[in-house]
């Protein structure tokens, strides 16, 4: 069993309803009673392309049985079915962005996979939610620039 963190974001369509629906497809890698959400954030693109719309971004963590190569198989199908083109300019608007953030304590770097996700420290966006479920990161997300960030009232899921 491992524990598996991922950025979750959407700049397309009905935000929202596009992550619920990416978390509802995780559900059969996911182990019963393990997920957990971050909060809601809507944040300025960064890094795209002009006219961009903004991105809601969260970060969910769970349980899995999966290895990462396999998780990675099964959030890029996941981005594909909610209408993600294969081929598309960098950081386009899409419908839904699935990022492995961690994998355990590993470290890995293969060609198609890099956790800790390269990224995950210059961005508030990912460094925000993420220190909601995991406090080791809430002095990098208290240091971080969150100018364009803005946590919203409701969360993702409501109960
Ligand atoms: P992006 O367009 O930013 O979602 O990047 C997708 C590409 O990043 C894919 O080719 C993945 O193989 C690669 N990639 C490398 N590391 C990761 C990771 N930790 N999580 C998700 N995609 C990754």
């Amino acid at each position: 069993m491992s524990s598996v963190v991922l950025s979750i974001g959407s700049n397309l369509g009905d935000r929202a309803q596009n992550l619920r629906d990416a978390v509802v497809r995780l559900e059969s890698v996911i182990l019963p009673g393990s997920l957990r959400v971050s909060g809601l954030y809507e944040t300025e693109p960064v890094d795209c392309p002009p006219d961009s719309p903004s991105f809601l971004n969260a970060v969910i963590a769970f349980e899995t049985e999966l290895e990462a190569d396999t998780l990675l198989n099964e959030t890029q199908k996941i981005e594909r079915n909610l209408g993600r083109p294969l081929e598309r300019e960098k950081n386009a608007p899409r419908p839904v962005d699935l990022d492995i953030l961690l994998y355990d304590d590993l470290s890995i770097a293969t060609e198609r996979l890099t956790i800790p996700h390269p990224r995950m420290l210059d961005r508030a966006f990912v460094l925000c939610p993420l220190a909601e479920i995991r406090g080791e990161f809430a002095l990098s997300a208290k240091n971080s620039d969150q100018e364009g960030l803005l946590r919203l009232p409701d969360p993702l899921f409501s109960d």
